[in-house]
Parts: C-alpha cells; structure tokens; sequence
C-alpha cells in the first residue's frame, strides 16, 4: 500500500470476513449462511430476460423493492432503504449519524465491523461492555446522548433482549440515533420494526443474507423514520446510485411473496438448533442460549482454537475469534440435520 496516497488508512485494521473456500469441500458452518436454497421463484425469476437487461442499469431508486418490503412491514416506501447487504446500510449510517462529533457507543463484543466502521469516519466510541455471562444490560445504555449500534441478537453470541427492553433504551435516548442490527433476528428474537412507527430517531437494519438464503446478492435494508432514510439515501446518491443490481432487485421482489418458505426454513432451523445444543451440551459444552442461526458453545478445558483447526482438519468450518475473553469459544452456524451430525460426529472424534 502507498504509504503516500493511504497515509489516513495506514492504522486502519480492516474487516476480517469468514473464509470462503472456493473449493466446496467442506461442511461450511463459519459465515452464518443458510442451508437452503432460495425459493423456486427466485431462481426462476433469474432468467434468461432478467439476464438479457442487465445491459440496464438498475433501478437507483428501488422502486419496486421499496414497495414490496413497504407493503410486507406495513410502512411507507419512505420509510425503506435498501442496500447492497446490510453491511453497506450499517456503513451509512455510522456515517450518517455518529459523524456528529458525539461519537458512537456498541457492545465490547460484537459484529467485528462495528469497529471498522468507526475507525473508518475517526469516529469516537464508547465501548459498554457485557455482563460477565455475554448478556447486554439494557440500562448501560440509557442516557448515552451518541449514536448507539446494537446487534439483536447480539453476534457472535446469539443472545438477544426483548422488544421491551430495546424499547427502554430508544426512550432514553430521545436525541440520538439507536441503530438496532436485526440479522439474525428471524430466527426467533423479537424484531424492533413496529417501534420505527412510534419513535423517530430508531433505525432497524435487516438482510436477506441470513433467513431469506440470499447472502451472495448482497442485500440489506434499513426500515425507519423518512428523515433518518434520507440521510443514508444522500450518502448512497453521493457514492453509489446504482449500489443494488438489477437480478438482486428482482430475486428480492420475489422473494417477499414467498415468504411462507423462508419462514418454514426458520422453523427447521431452530429445531435444529435445538437438537445441535442438546448433543453440544451432553458432550459437555456450554452453548449460550441462542436466538439467532448459530450456536456460540465452549467445552471447559478445551483449547477454542484446538477445536476450530481440529474440525477444519476434518472438513468441518466453524468460525474462530481468536481473542479475549471468546477465545474457548466456537461460533458454529446451524445447517441441515445432516450437516449438524457430520459437525458432531468429527466433533466426537477430536474431544
Ligand atoms: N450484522 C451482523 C450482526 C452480521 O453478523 C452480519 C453478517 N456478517 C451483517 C450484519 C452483514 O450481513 P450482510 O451484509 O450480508 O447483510
């Protein structure tokens, strides 16, 4: 890197995403993936005349897509804006919201870009840390006057707070954005969306990345009051108008009116789930009470890390997070029955 040109990034530690091995040959439980394919109508909307217009820009205003997921949350289209992944919405908004000089306060665990994104804008931050059993205490953040970023359910440990008590910290932060990161919350935690009606300054981030098995469109939203929406609608329009493509556009619109397959999907994955944690917990881990499609487990005595390269050894990818105090613990996303008995069968082997 030019030590000219990139003077501003030289301390920059960039975002570290999950391994993407380019072979298949593993068990992939490391990136929070779904097992199941998108809807038939989906993949049958990516056809041939979808392919043919790509010689079309997109749609920069996502016309179509705001009105699908405006008519689904029972909000206006104003309310709605839609991103290339939620990563690139979260982008926006800490540079929307925490660029205000009053910084930006987050979990000291929590979804790695959070700290990126910050770095990014020389952002301050506050970090709250959490209880010592990973929980958030709602009251740690009441009060805090800067923007607030929570994951709920929190990554990677998969806990998550109520809506009531989501609600309590949106109230006591009456002059400040509360950003509240809804990835994983289809999987049966209690979505913030309906507040959006009631309290202006809340901005709820979802993707289909995870529920909606769309994680290689890349496609986010964020859902709240029209004024914070115009906001990340500037910073797109000043960056990147055309920042969702044509075929993602489309499979998006499809798959909101198949909605009742995601759901069923959902379904199969906590019972999953809690199928993983019962076999985890009889190996002797303990498995955090996960709202969320992964499993965040450690077995007392065992090295986190031993396990993680053990398992890879073996065809199994989980995910890793080499540092204080996660570093016992293994994030393991749920797959298929089949997948999970494959992941516990090496599992047994290397313990
Ligand atoms: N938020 C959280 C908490 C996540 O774990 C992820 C997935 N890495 C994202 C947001 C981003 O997801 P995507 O950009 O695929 O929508």
């Amino acid at each position: 890197m030019s030590t000219f040109f990139s003077s501003q990034l030289k301390n920059l530690a960039p975002y570290t995403p999950g391994e993407q091995p380019q072979d298949q040959q593993y068990v992939k439980l490391n990136t929070n993936e779904s097992p199941y394919p998108p809807s038939a109508g989906v993949i049958a909307a990516l056809n041939d005349k979808e392919a043919a217009d790509l010689r079309l820009y997109s749609d920069p205003e996502c016309k179509e897509l705001k009105k699908a997921l405006a008519g689904y949350y029972g909000v206006e289209p104003e309310n709605i804006y839609v991103g290339n992944g939620s990563d690139e919405a979260l982008n926006f908004a800490f540079l929307s919201y925490a660029t205000d000089g009053r910084g930006v306060a987050f979990a000291d665990i929590t979804y790695g870009f959070y700290p990126v994104f910050a770095d990014l804008y020389h952002i301050p931050v506050q970090i709250v840390p959490l209880k010592s059993d990973f929980s958030i205490a709602p009251k740690d953040y009441y009060g805090l006057n800067k923007t607030i970023v929570i994951a709920n359910p929190n990554a990677p440990t998969g806990l998550a707070l109520s809506r009531d008590e989501m609600e309590g910290i949106i109230k006591a932060n009456p002059d400040s954005v509360v950003v509240v990161d809804e990835a994983y919350v289809d999987f049966g935690a209690e979505s913030c969306v309906e507040l959006t009606k009631i309290y202006p300054n809340l901005l709820v981030v979802q993707t289909y990345s995870k529920s909606r098995s769309m994680a290689g469109a890349r496609l986010g939203y964020a859902i709240g009051n029209a004024e914070l929406i115009r906001d990340l609608e500037t910073v797109k329009f000043s960056t990147n108008p055309y920042n969702v493509n044509r075929l993602t556009l489309r499979a998006g619109v499809q798959a909101i009116a198949e909605q009742d397959y995601y759901t069923e999907n959902c379904k199969k994955i906590m019972a999953t789930r809690a199928y993983t944690k019962e076999k985890l917990e009889a190996l002797g881990f303990t498995v955090l009470d996960s709202r969320s499609n992964f499993l965040f487990a450690m077995k007392p005595g065992t090295d986190g890390g031993a396990i993680y390269r053990g398992l890879k050894e073996r065809g199994v990818l989980v995910r890793h997070f080499d540092k204080d105090p996660i570093r016992d613990y293994n994030r393991i996303t749920i797959g298929t029955p089949e997948q999970m008995d494959i992941f516990l069968k090496k599992l047994e082997e290397l313990l």
